[in-house]
């Protein structure tokens, strides 16, 4: 394992992995033999608890419980039980989330909770290199409000000059999905509030990966996603943070029934119900959340300062050892070297990126590619440890060396990369 070209060796690895106080986390997870696994990021791993918890939810609480189960197995509350869990690992007082639909239907709900607060002000303030679908949403909203309403984009470095009183929302995503830059959550919000404007942050990359505090930096409104970093499986429910403050004073389009003020009285008339319960729109997912819910259990019991420091020295090393052993290849480092800056990822780039990272997922180490030339790796705490990095930065050596990613079989583009 020895590598000459590092200047760290393997016994010092193998030590740090023994003193990393969230070890005995590792076991909660099923990753399977021969897999390196970097994409946590993107779907995280299958929490151990799920498979039997949604066995039970399928037989008892479905199979025998039937329509009862409504009330007895405690579906009708999950969006709220729920929300109030992933709120303790943002930051947010009880009452302020709940688990419901999409990221992007999300973002849909409170980005128009948010123009229709800012009358007279026309400016949704965001990034290019925004996750597409939160720039297609704001998008298609624009189009139908068919009114004054604009989508000005500026790069990172230059979104808090950007903020002026035309602004109506500055809508970011907290940690870019594809630089791994992280904004000054505490700062954007504090200026906005000072020019008149509201704050929507997408936490897809940061919920579950680091201590966010929503409250504490008086954020108006976020939303986050449930597979990520949250370990809640494909496709889980995302969920949708309202401060106090905003709640009773506008009720959100998708005005379904569930987040009517009696669904059950089965009145024609919409009327919001109290708190963050309005921002439900239709049945929610139970057998989605119940698999949601085993992963933000396991998070739960995870010390959150913890996960950030290792998190910080794991993206630390694998800087650090792509530049010893991976020199001289073209491959530039796009994340921010420094700590407050960046989020649970390294993104490297290169020409032949996809080729390479297909190379990687050949021999198991599984990252993904972001178009055009990024190589993502993101490093989840509670089952990542620091020998994976070392063993995953000599495979990417050897792929460099050999120019094994030079085959065709791995530059046919997949539809999902
Ligand atoms: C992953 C991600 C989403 C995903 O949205 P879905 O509606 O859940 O598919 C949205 N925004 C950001 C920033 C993301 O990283």
């Amino acid at each position: 394992m020895e590598s000459k070209l590092t200047t760290i060796s393997y016994e010092a690895i193998r030590e740090m992995d023994a003193n990393d106080p969230l070890k005995a986390f590792r076991e909660k997870f099923y990753v399977p033999e021969g897999v390196l696994y970097f994409d946590g990021n993107s779907l995280g791993a299958l929490p151990k608890g799920v498979e039997a918890r949604l066995g039970e939810a399928v037989r008892q609480e479905w199979g025998n419980g039937l329509i009862r189960s409504w009330i007895g197995a405690g579906w009708y509350d999950m969006p709220r039980r729920l929300g109030d869990k992933i709120g303790r690992l943002v930051g947010a007082k009880p009452g302020q989330v709940v688990v419901a639909d999409s990221t992007s239907v999300n973002l849909f709900k409170v980005l128009a909770a948010a123009l229709k607060l800012q009358v007279g002000k026309s400016v949704i303030l965001s990034e290019p290199d925004n996750f597409p679908t939160d720039l297609y949403m704001a998008q298609g909203l624009v189009e139908l409000l068919g009114s004054a309403h604009e989508l000005r984009l500026k790069w990172a470095e230059e979104i808090i000059d950007a903020i002026d009183t035309q602004t109506a929302v500055v809508m970011l995503t907290h940690v870019n999905y594809r630089t791994g830059w992280m904004h000054d959550m505490k700062a954007i919000t504090k200026r906005a509030h000072e020019m008149g404007a509201l704050v929507i942050w997408d936490l897809a990359h940061s919920a579950g990966a680091m201590p966010v505090e929503l409250d504490d930096v008086e954020a108006d409104f976020a939303i986050g996603c449930g597979y990520k970093y949250l370990n809640g499986g494909p496709g889980a429910p995302a969920f949708v943070y309202v401060a106090e403050r905003h709640q009773a004073r506008f009720s959100q389009p998708l005005a379904g029934w569930m987040g009517h003020a009696q669904p059950f009285s089965f009145e024609w008339k919409y009327e919001p119900a109290e708190g963050i319960s309005r921002y439900l729109a239709g049945t929610q997912a139970v057998l989605s959340m119940t698999a949601l819910e085993c992963g933000v259990d396991v998070m739960l019991e995870a010390d959150l300062q913890a996960m950030r420091e290792k998190s910080l020295v794991m993206s630390d090393l694998f800087m650090r050892l792509v530049e010893e052993q991976c020199k001289g290849y073209d491959l530039k480092l796009v994340t921010p070297t420094e700590r407050e800056q960046r989020g649970s990822q390294v993104c490297l780039s290169h020409p032949e990126g996809y080729a390479m990272m297909q190379a990687l997922i050949a021999r198991g180490v599984i990252g993904d590619f972001r178009a055009p030339d990024i190589l993502r790796f993101g490093f989840t705490p509670l089952y990542v440890g620091y020998e994976d990095i070392w063993k995953a930065v000599g495979i990417l050596a050897e792929i460099l060396e050999t120019r094994a990613w030079d085959n065709a079989a791995f530059k046919a583009r997949a539809k999902v990369t």
